[in-house]
């Protein structure tokens, strides 16, 4: 596996890096070719911004906060956590698309009941 910090490869299982330390459990590392070392944990932002911008602002937010959070974590080799925190965010994201999915039918139902009782 790769060191989340300083890309240096260690032999499997290893608990901290050979080279500067940084605590390897548990640490699932994507190298990408040419690049940087990148930890598997997708902190979920882009969608917590477009929930935030489409669907509720509220519930968004918490979600941004939460997702903004993950990146954190994993910069502090906190795998774990940066984990439960982009779960949390996902859970966030999707209450605030049901929240926000939910106020466009009942708007889209109100605008068509209204059409309907111009016409009686
Ligand atoms: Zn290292």
């Amino acid at each position: 596996m790769y060191c989340p910090q300083c890309g240096t490869e260690n032999a499997e299982g290893t608990a901290h890096c050979i080279q500067c330390g940084a605590a390897l459990e548990g640490g699932q590392v994507f190298q990408p070719p040419g690049g940087a070392p990148q930890p598997l944990v997708k902190n979920h932002l882009v969608w917590s911004i477009l929930v935030t911008l489409f669907c509720c602002l509220p519930f968004g937010i918490v979600a941004i906060v939460k997702s903004a959070g993950v990146n954190t974590l994993v910069a502090a080799g906190d795998y774990q956590g940066a984990i439960e925190k982009a779960n949390s965010a996902k859970k966030w994201i999707w209450i605030s698309f049901a929240v926000g999915l939910v106020v466009i039918i009942i708007s889209i139902i109100l605008q068509v009941l209204a059409v309907l009782s111009q016409k009686m």
